[in-house]
């Protein structure tokens, strides 16, 4: 037999679990980046729809310096003044009432299926459901792996935890049908409203609102994943706005701190009110340099208008897209929401990343294979979203 041979990236110190590129990037500004040789690249990635406002934004640096010098972390066994302002220009965002800190997204939405727990425990359910859909992602601990469905993510990790039911995104008959089946045992719904892992699958218009509709209905807790959405990244400040829709949780992280780690979990009314002193925590969760960092964020994105450029770049993105590889034999849809857009190949594409940045200096994701994920930074201008679109259609040019 012969022995394994080394993923490019993959150095023998570190766990075996990434299959980084060999490219290192040692610099940053707005939507480009610059590796270890000097080479440039144009970030249609943002370190998959983390850095929304750009690399190294001077008012992000300066408030990270700033910060850095007064004090990083004292526990939660203080009150935390940025936390607070954090929480409360978050909720009133939102339309949400309260909001817990963490570190990640999979914390985040560990914590809201917590509170899913504690409802069903107050509705004196014994064996509770949490509705999650097909192709889902949420995370990687134990709780989220297994509100997944993703078979490649939880292979060896059996036992998973039970408490989920699984049915088609974007149906609605097939909840309502859980409704009669196991109406009694079900929590929560938790859906992301664009699903980003799975490679950009948007739901047909009008589910979130049907789903809201549902939930208040039989007293179930509606929780979006707004992880990657959220934020502005579908041109909406939260993507179940684009309906109207509040939900009862909401769960952020990516986009959050600009790179710097933090996750939130919002609820709104009874919802807001499940936790007590000592039932939940976190030790770095909430401190004041990533939660500062947070608020700059948020103020960059009011004061740039950036919600509104999303949309708008976004629109303009997806029908150059469209327009230009209408016909490429090897396309099969191009489809987005915002700054979220996803093409479909009709051939396996892992490949294509590499190509993509060593060729055309463009950084691109593929999703489940075979589908171009784009997550560019929100910042996007138009002589810059143009390059983007040159680059693109370049690398999908060599493939035709
Ligand atoms: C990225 C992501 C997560 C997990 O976030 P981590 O910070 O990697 O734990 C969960 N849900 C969605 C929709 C995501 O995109």
């Amino acid at each position: 037999m012969n022995a394994p041979q080394a993923l490019p990236g993959n150095h023998p110190s570190l766990m075996n679990n990434y299959q980084p590129l060999p490219i290192s990037f040692t610099r940053g500004e707005g939507c480009r980046l610059w590796d270890s040789e000097g080479r440039e690249y144009l970030d249609a990635l943002a370190g998959v729809a983390v850095t929304s406002v750009g690399h190294s934004h001077p008012r992000i640096v300066e408030a990270i310096r700033e910060q850095a010098g007064l004090l990083l972390h004292t526990s939660n066994l203080y009150r935390i003044d940025w936390q607070v302002q954090l929480a409360q220009q978050l909720t009133a965002l939102a339309g949400m009432q309260r909001a817990f800190f963490c570190n990640s997204g999979a914390e985040a939405n560990e914590t809201a299926l917590k509170l899913a727990r504690l409802h069903a425990q107050r509705k004196g359910i014994r064996q509770p459901l949490v509705v999650v859909m097909e192709n889902s992602f949420h995370g990687r601990t134990f709780a989220t792996l297994s509100a997944s469905d993703s078979p490649s993510c939880q292979a060896g990790f059996a036992p998973l935890m039970d408490g989920f039911i699984k049915v088609p995104f974007g149906d609605v008959l097939a909840i309502q049908a859980l409704a009669q089946s196991h109406g009694q045992r079900i929590a929560a719904v938790l859906v992301e409203p664009v699903q980003g892992e799975s490679g950009v699958q948007v739901a047909p218009g009008g589910y979130l609102a049907a789903l809201r509709a549902l939930c208040d209905e039989q007293h179930w807790l509606l929780m979006l994943d707004e992880i990657q959405t959220g934020l502005g990244r579908t041109g909406r400040w939260f993507a179940g706005r684009h309906e109207g829709v509040v939900p009862d949780v909401m769960t952020l992280a990516k986009a959050l701190g600009n790179g710097v780690p933090i996750g939130a979990c919002l609820a709104a009314g009874a919802a807001a009110e499940l936790f007590g002193p000592g039932s939940h925590g976190s030790t770095f969760g909430g401190n004041p340099l990533a939660c500062r960092v947070a608020c700059t964020v948020l103020e960059i994105m009011e004061e740039e208008g950036l919600v509104a450029n999303a949309e708008r770049q976004g629109r303009l993105m997806l029908d150059e897209l469209r327009t230009a590889l209408k016909g490429h034999p090897q396309v099969l849809a191009v489809r987005g929401h915002g700054l979220m857009i996803g093409i479909d190949l009709a051939f396996p594409a892992r490949h294509l990343a590499e190509l993509a940045a060593r060729e055309h200096g463009v950084l691109i994701n593929i999703a489940r294979g075979q589908t171009i994920r784009l997550l560019p930074p929100l910042t996007l201008d138009d002589a810059t979203r143009q390059a983007m679109v040159a680059r693109l259609l370049g690398l999908l040019e060599s493939v035709r």
